[in-house]
C-alpha cells in the first residue's frame, strides 16, 4: 500500500526553489507509483502546492487595502495535518485576492464554506485578508479534532452522517480503531454544526439593546481604569451608554441563572445558554426576570441604570464561553 505523507507548510509557498524541489518530488512520487515501485514511495514527503493568482498582481497588499471586511488568519495554529494515504485527498494553496469571499472561493474549488473555514481554522468569516493563503482540500469536508479518547472513525462519521468507509480511507485509519483525544482527521463531506457556524459568521447573539440610541463607552480589553487613571484594568465586556430605563433584552435564548446585586455590577442578571455560553447584564436600574426563568431575545431582562461601580447610566454586557469572558463584538449581528 502506497503511503504518502502530505506535509503542508506556508513557507513553501514563497520559495520557487522549494516549489521546484517539491514538484520534482511529486513527479518522482507519481512516476514511482505508476511503475509500481511502492517500496520507494513509502515515506516520501511532498507538498502539493498550486498557485492561483499569485503572480504579482499589484494592489492587494493587505496593509494598503481598503477592503476592510476581510482578514485571513495566518494559519500558524492550524491543527497538525493527519497523514493521508492515496485516497484522493490533497491540498492546494490559494492566495486571496481583492473582492474574494469565502463562499466564492468554495464554489470555485468545489468545496463548501465549512471546508475552508475548518481547514484554515478561521474564527471569524468577516475577517479575511487579501494576499494571504488558504489551504483548499480536494474534497469538501471538515477537520475534526477527536474530543475524547476512544472515538472511532465509525462514531465520528455517524455523528456527521457521512460515509465511514471514505473517512477511514482518507485518513488511513481503521473503522473501529480507537483514537486518542486531540488527534486531527479530515471528515469528508461533513459540515460544521450550526453553533460553530454562527460563531464563525458572527451572528450568534443579538445586541441586548434594541434601541440605536446608545454608544459604546468602553470596549472589551485593556483600558485605563475609569476610577483611577494611573491604573490599567482589563474590561471583560462592552459598555453601552444610554438613557436610564432603556430596556435590556437577552442576547440569546437561555435560562436566567443569577439575579444578583453586588458592589461591582450593581443589579445584574446572568443568563445561561447552550454550548457553554453565559451572558451578564450589569448596572441595571431594575431587574425584570427571576432565577430559573426561560428567556429569549424578546424578553426584557431589566432596564439600564447606574448601580454598582458605574460612572453613569450604561449597560455592561459580558459574554462568557466556558467560564472565560470573550469579546461580544465578534459574536453578534
Ligand atoms: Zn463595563
Amino acid at each position: 500500500m502506497k503511503k504518502n505523507k502530505i506535509e503542508f507548510s506556508d513557507d513553501v509557498c514563497y520559495s520557487k526553489t522549494l516549489k521546484m524541489k517539491l514538484y520534482l518530488k511529486l513527479t518522482l512520487t507519481c512516476a514511482c507509483s505508476i511503475a509500481g515501485i511502492a517500496a520507494f514511495v513509502t515515506g516520501i514527503t511532498f507538498g502539493v502546492v498550486h498557485f492561483k493568482n499569485s503572480s504579482g498582481q499589484g494592489g492587494f497588499d493587505s496593509n494598503t487595502s481598503s477592503h476592510i471586511s476581510t482578514e485571513i488568519f495566518s494559519g500558524e495554529d492550524i491543527p497538525v495535518q493527519p497523514e493521508y494515504n492515496d485516497s484522493g485527498l490533497s491540498y492546494i494553496s490559494y492566495r486571496v485576492k481583492k473582492g474574494d469571499m469565502i463562499g466564492f472561493i468554495a464554489d470555485e474549488f468545489g468545496v463548501t464554506q465549512d471546508t475552508i473555514i475548518s481547514v484554515n481554522n478561521i474564527h471569524a468569516s468577516r475577517l479575511i485578508q487579501i494576499g494571504q493563503y488558504l489551504k483548499i482540500p480536494s474534497m469538501p469536508g471538515i477537520l475534526y479534532a477527536v474530543r475524547e479518547d476512544g472515538e472511532t472513525v465509525e462514531s465520528i462519521s455517524k455523528k456527521y452522517n457521512v460515509d465511514a468507509q471514505k473517512c477511514s480511507s482518507v485518513n488511513n485509519l481503521g473503522l473501529s480503531e480507537k483514537l486518542s483525544a486531540g488527534k486531527s482527521l479530515f471528515v469528508p463531506y461533513a459540515e460544521l454544526d450550526w453553533v460553530t457556524r454562527q460563531e464563525i459568521n458572527g451572528d450568534l447573539f443579538t445586541k441586548p439593546l434594541k434601541t440605536r440610541r446608545f454608544y459604546y463607552s468602553s470596549m472589551f480589553g485593556w483600558r485605563t481604569s475609569p476610577f483611577d487613571s494611573s491604573k490599567r484594568t482589563f474590561h471583560g465586556g462592552i459598555d453601552m451608554a444610554c438613557a436610564k430605563g432603556t430596556p435590556i433584552y437577552a442576547a440569546l435564548p437561555g435560562v436566567v441563572s443569577v439575579c444578583g446585586d453586588n458592589a461591582i455590577y450593581g443589579k445584574y442578571v446572568i443568563v445561561s445558554h447552550h454550548s457553554g455560553y453565559k451572558t451578564l447584564y450589569g448596572h441595571m436600574n431594575e431587574i425584570l426576570v427571576r432565577k430559573g426563568q426561560f428567556v429569549d431575545t424578546n424578553t426584557m431582562v431589566g432596564r439600564v441604570g447606574s448601580t454598582g461601580m458605574s460612572t453613569g447610566p450604561h449597560l455592561h454586557f459580558t459574554v462568557y464561553k466556558n467560564g472565560r469572558s470573550i469579546n461580544p463584538a465578534n459574536l453578534w449581528k
